[in-house]
């Protein structure tokens, strides 16, 4: 049974609106998989933590979740406009293996990340190449229905034959298709420049590993069709919600809502979540630039995974977060810190119900308010400091880290002897009481005094974290 509201901005509304799905107490959740032809980079990790805390979130306030994802083995091109490569054919070149061992080896690659992150594996998940027969259906469908025509040995959608297809945008065509990389010749086959292909029979990639045959022909589905018909199989005719990263808006969800409605002749989906890029200095953190930050890179440097969860949380998914070491160095000691501060909570006293439900209320508000995981965080907090018992506490805490996913109850961060954390704990509060006196030369005095012994303090807005060399 659900009795809270949850209010979570809707990319087709443009607003916060009330989540309401179709069926009481039953949530269907559709979500773009990885398209497996190298590595996530955190920045495209953050879409799924976010997304796994708002499953967990529904979860929690009682919904019943059924959440399928794809994974995309084939069709999905450099460019999402249908141009370039097959990004999965370019995988499998640049490592010298097979489409499916590039697709095989990256797909286990991702869940592993994801188990490090205490990403929740989806309830169904989907291989693109699994489905090429339902693709074929829809795309018939259409055909049925008048939106596809075949041109120069393709299959395509014909978008003018929809009132709105920019429902989900609220742009215009011209300043949308901008966005459509120009830097490759534009496909002349089709009757709009907005048109999306469904189908490749004529691919001028004659190494195109993985075709099928379909009434139009040897060939191999669009990146687009796959999300409709993956849907579709698992979910019907109707979801509830749909999520993605921000640049899934155009023109990836734009394509799949065109086609699943031309299809399926009603509305599809209700509520659209998206989440924001990840940033670093040089703007959007994407594959194409080389380097690519991943959770791998993150564990050699010596950080556990869940501090990039806890730096993920701390800031809204509707805003571009921008990444560099010294924030995530931030996250990593506050999150330390809020370990440490769980481990030395004791275990006794009686369970106060009342101050239970009291601060699972003001959690359940405070995150369902658009999903904001950092006001989420400072009930934690509140908790932490109230006057109640270590059990209620703990209690507490374990009941918001089935949303956070944190382990925050899994034991303090040992990374120093108990003595060295001790001493410096220790000094670090001495040096804070002098800086409130305005003692700056016995604050000075402390910070020389670690600075012998190899320990460097850094001073944030969170407090002070402390390192050794
Ligand atoms: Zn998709």
């Amino acid at each position: 049974m659900v009795n809270n509201k949850f209010y979570l901005y809707n990319t087709l509304t443009k607003q916060v609106d009330e989540f309401i799905p179709r069926e009481k107490d039953r949530v269907s959740m559709y979500t773009c998989g990885p398209t497996v032809y190298h590595y996530a980079h955190i920045g495209n990790l953050r879409s799924y933590i976010m997304e796994d805390v708002l499953e967990k979130f529904l979860r929690y306030i009682g919904y019943d979740v059924k959440r399928v994802m794809n994974i995309t083995d084939v069709g999905h091109l450099a460019s999402d406009g249908d141009t370039g490569e097959d990004k999965m054919v370019a995988g499998a070149k640049r490592e010298g293996k097979t489409v499916m061992q590039i697709a095989k080896f990256y797909e286990d690659a991702f869940f592993e990340d994801c188990r490090a992150l205490n990403i929740k594996t989806p309830d169904v998940v989907e291989p693109a190449t699994n489905c090429i027969d339902e693709y074929i259906k829809l795309i018939e469908k259409l055909f049925e229905n008048g939106y596809a025509y075949e041109a120069g040995g393709n299959i395509y959608f014909d978008t003018s034959k929809l009132a709105d297809y920019y429902a989900l945008t609220g742009h215009s065509s011209d300043d949308l298709l901008v966005g459509v990389r120009d830097d490759v010749e534009a496909d002349g086959n089709k009757r709009n420049k907005s048109d999306f292909v469904l189908w490749f029979t004529k691919s001028k990639f004659d190494s195109q590993e993985l075709k099928w045959d379909s009434p139009w022909g040897v060939g191999y589905p669009g990146w687009h069709i796959e999300c409709s018909a993956i849907g579709m199989k698992h979910l019907g005719e109707h979801l509830d919600l749909h999520c993605g990263g921000v640049d899934n808006i155009f023109p990836h969800h734009t394509n799949e809502i065109a086609q699943s409605e031309a299809a399926i002749g009603h509305g599809w989906c209700r509520h659209w979540f998206h989440i924001q890029h990840l940033n670093d200095r040089a703007g959007k953190m994407s594959k194409s630039k080389g380097n690519i930050l991943t959770v791998s890179v993150l564990k050699e440097k010596g950080y556990d995974p869940l501090v990039y969860r806890m730096f993920c949380l701390k800031s809204h998914y509707r805003k571009p977060l921008e990444f560099t070491f010294d924030t995530l160095d931030n996250a990593k000691a506050e999150y330390d810190r809020l370990k440490n501060r769980v481990a030395a909570i004791a275990d006794e006293g009686e369970l106060d119900e009342r101050a239970f439900d009291e601060y699972r209320e003001r959690f359940i508000e405070n995150v369902g308010n658009d999903m904001n995981t950092s006001l989420g965080l400072t009930v934690l907090y509140d908790v932490l400091k109230a006057d109640i018992s270590g059990k209620t506490k703990l209690a507490l805490i374990n009941d918001f880290d089935r949303v956070l996913s944190l382990d925050l109850t899994g034991g303090a961060k040992q990374e120093h002897s108990d003595e060295l954390t001790e001493y410096v704990e220790r000094m670090i509060a001495e040096r804070a009481e002098a800086k409130k006196n305005k003692d700056w030369a016995r604050a000075d005095e402390i910070r020389n005094e670690l600075a012998e012994k190899g320990i460097t303090l850094k001073d944030s807005k969170e407090g002070t974290s402390w390192t050794k060399a």
